[in-house]
């Protein structure tokens, strides 16, 4: 695990983030992106990260979402990375550039129907819940190929790859098991080449365990406190 000083800048932070995702995915893997996790914070927290080169946001409410994207748009990507009710779609088709949380099939519907509405193809993730039943988001593994097969002629979006949350309380070898788990099943779909389905990003890894995700082949990791901390952004009321 990467800890860092309490008075470390965000600069400073982003940058040994970086150096050490190229150490831990060093010689087997193109390092993985770093997407900022800014949910709970304010825009005038994290803004200053355009300028760090991140691109990349993800926010896990839509409601959130919202409020922020007037600020945001022009200047990052935003990904949504939380449990996505399917009555709440229609609020973000326009201003996501990703939803990395796809994990049923009345979401893909929904996300097919808003996306057809508003002329666009959304770009997703098959969110995969890699200890199986002990988790409550996520797509079991075994049920992946067949779900694939269902969504790939869904016009209203584009299937890149797979997302996956590990148990917050996983020790450090299952860990690593639960990564190589995902890595195998990301290539091994792949290499089922499934009309219509690209498998090209795996995004696994938050603060707590990025440097193992990105040791077993994630492409993307997210990250939130690592970067800002604990703030608060203002709660609904
Ligand atoms: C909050 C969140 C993260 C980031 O978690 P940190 O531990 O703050 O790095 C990553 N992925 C998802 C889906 C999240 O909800």
């Amino acid at each position: 695990m990467l800890t860092l000083p309490e008075s470390a800048s965000l600069e400073t932070r982003v940058s040994l983030v970086r150096e050490a995702l190229n150490t831990a995915s060093e010689g087997r893997y193109p390092a993985p992106r770093l997407i900022a996790v800014t949910k709970t914070h304010a825009p005038e927290v994290f803004l200053p990260l355009a300028d760090m080169g991140v691109d990349t946001i993800g926010e896990n409410r839509v409601q959130e979402i919202r409020e922020k994207l007037p600020v945001l748009a022009d200047r990052f990507q935003v990904h949504m990375i939380g449990r996505l009710q399917t009555n709440k779609v229609k609020y973000i088709m326009e201003g996501v550039s990703m939803i990395q949380s796809l994990d049923r099939m009345e979401l893909a519907l929904e996300i097919d129907r808003q996306a057809q509405k508003h002329q666009v193809t959304m770009p997703v993730l098959v969110e995969i819940s890699p200890a199986g039943e002990k988790q409550k988001c996520g797509l079991p593994p075994e049920e992946l190929e067949q779900f694939l097969r269902n969504v790939a002629p869904l016009q209203g979006l584009r299937v890149q790859g797979l997302m996956a949350v590990m148990p917050l309380d996983a020790d450090e070898e299952t860990l690593a098991r639960l990564f190589q788990n995902m890595r195998t099943l990301f290539e091994r779909t792949r290499e089922k080449m499934i009309p219509g389905i690209e498998m090209k990003e795996l995004s696994m890894g938050m603060s707590h365990d990025f440097l193992l995700a990105a040791r077993y082949g994630a492409t993307m990791v997210r990250i939130g406190s690592l970067l800002f901390g604990k703030r608060n952004y203002p709660a609904p009321s």
